[in-house]
């Protein structure tokens, strides 16, 4: 039978990763001999919700096994991620959904919700009954929400993949040992068959996290291939533990796909608003820019916070008229700031004209002519000619930016937005006519002392 297990919520900003709570659960049932029907995939949700302890990643993992074996299998998960998650901290909430067979209509749609908006534990609660699915919850279980959401997409139509290494245990919390040149020199070697391993604006190296989780790095690409072959590029001086290849939303827009009116805009929603930019862009303290765009419905801020790089200097060069789409998460007003969008992308359709006035050139000499006073005309000083009925000409000036769309440089780019080099390159996921097998030796590995030794070495961290 397929039985689909969906995790989330196992990890806090201290500790561990639900990431890797699945690569042991991948090993372990790699053990028992079951058959994997896909990648695992990460399914990064909704990246606005307030209660998301880094990027709101959930899990999936989808396997063929023997009914025989489902109660084992269960039991072995529900062990892993007890052994696993940070239940002692507040805001960690695990859980798991177990579910049989092929995934309802219901459950894909309340995972679309989850991706482009927030749902409710009683809703999902509903859902697993209904399903038969099983569910094991944690404190508030909020992780259960996730765990189905993970089930629900199966990522049919545009996906990439991430190669994500682990650390052994005893490097947890020390600074990360790679050697930086490789990774340009990865990044250079794949073109865009990788995306997001350095910010092309500073230089910065992206693929790997801060803080104590147990992740060394991750790259990013367009198939498994890609990503196994970045991998083999990249020079770390500190053992890897293991690796796995997902199957994930990121670099997808999967978030963004709603064009909201700006009065039904919600705070924490992604949306899509179309309309005009109202008034100038200003510079705010911090380095932000602020603008406001207008619907037939009403107007609503946008910023650019300041690591939006060059994003910033695109929205300080729209002018009032000027027709975009604005891509963004919902920010609820504050006591400071009324509801804002937090800008991803900007889409500039079309741009008014931006005109300055003029002294008008003399007819006589070709010289520029000086105003006379206020609806008097104007002289010439060479001359001396004067024009009491000449008036100020318009003269139009260039704007500096495009029609197209706009991203915010990949440093400041949530998991799923879709960065520039992606464009293009979407694709969809073709299946057998059930389903493919996927032997576990394309999506694990050990790599046990894979210290690939080299002249130089660099800390990431
Ligand atoms: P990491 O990326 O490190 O795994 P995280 O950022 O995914 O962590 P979690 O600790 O998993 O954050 O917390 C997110 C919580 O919010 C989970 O319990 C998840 O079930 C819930 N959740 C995610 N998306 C939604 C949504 N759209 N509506 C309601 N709840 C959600």
């Amino acid at each position: 039978m397929i039985l689909h297990i969906g995790l989330d919520d196992t990890d806090s900003p201290r500790m561990g990763c639900t990431t890797y709570v699945a690569a042991l659960i991948i090993e372990e049932l790699s053990r028992m001999e079951i058959q994997f029907i896909d990648y695992p995939n990460l399914i990064r949700l909704n990246p606005n919700i307030p209660w998301k302890t880094r990027g709101n990643g959930a899990l999936c993992i989808r396997i063929l096994c023997r009914e025989d074996d489902y109660e084992d299998i269960k039991e072995r998960v529900i062990e892993i991620v007890e052994e696993n998650s940070d239940l002692e901290y507040k805001g960690a909430d695990p859980g798991i959904v177990f579910l049989v067979g092929d995934i309802p209509e219901e459950v894909k749609v309340f995972a679309r919700e989850a991706i482009q908006g927030i749902v409710g534990m009683r809703e999902t609660i509903k859902i697993i009954k209904r399903y038969r699915a099983e569910a094991v919850g944690y404190k508030t279980r909020r992780g259960i929400i996730g765990g189905l959401a993970a089930i629900g997409e199966n990522l049919s139509g545009d996906h990439t993949f991430e190669l994500i290494t682990y650390r052994k245990r005893e490097n947890w919390g020390a600074p990360r040992r790679i050697d930086v040149s490789s990774i340009f020199e990865m990044n250079k070697k794949m073109g865009n068959l990788t995306f997001n391993n350095i910010d092309p604006e500073t230089g910065r190296v992206l693929i790997t996290p801060r803080g104590s989780d147990p992740v060394l790095y991750g790259v990013r690409g367009e198939s498994p291939e890609a990503v196994r072959n970045a991998y083999k590029l990249i020079c770390s001086y500190e053992p890897i533990d293991r690796w796995v290849i997902f199957r994930t939303n990121h670099g997808t827009d999967a978030h963004l796909e709603k064009t909201y009116l700006i009065r039904d805009v919600k705070p924490f929603y992604p949306v899509i608003v179309e309309g005009r930019v109202e008034g100038v862009p200003k510079t705010v303290p911090g380095g932000h820019v602020i603008f406001q765009v207008r619907d037939e419905t009403g107007v609503i801020d946008c910023a650019v916070y300041e690591q939006g790089g060059s994003l910033r200097k695109v929205a300080s060069m729209l002018t009032e008229g000027d027709l975009i789409k604005v891509y963004g998460g919902v920010r609820p007003p504050s006591k400071k700031n009324p509801l804002t969008i937090n800008v991803e992308k900007i889409e500039v359709i079309s741009l008014a004209d931006k005109a300055i006035l003029q002294n008008p050139l003399c007819p006589i000499c070709g010289k520029r002519m000086k105003s006379m006073g206020r609806c008097k005309g104007f002289e010439c000083y060479k001359c001396g000619f004067h024009g009491p009925h000449l008036t100020k000409t318009a003269i139009k000036v260039e704007r500096g930016i495009k029609p197209g769309i706009y991203v915010a440089p990949p440093r400041s780019e949530r998991h799923l937005t879709k960065p520039l080099s992606r464009y293009g390159l979407e694709k969809n996921w073709i299946r057998g006519k059930t389903f493919t097998i996927i032997p576990p030796e394309e999506i694990w590995g050990f790599e046990s002392i894979s210290m690939r030794r080299g002249n130089l070495s660099l800390t990431v961290d």
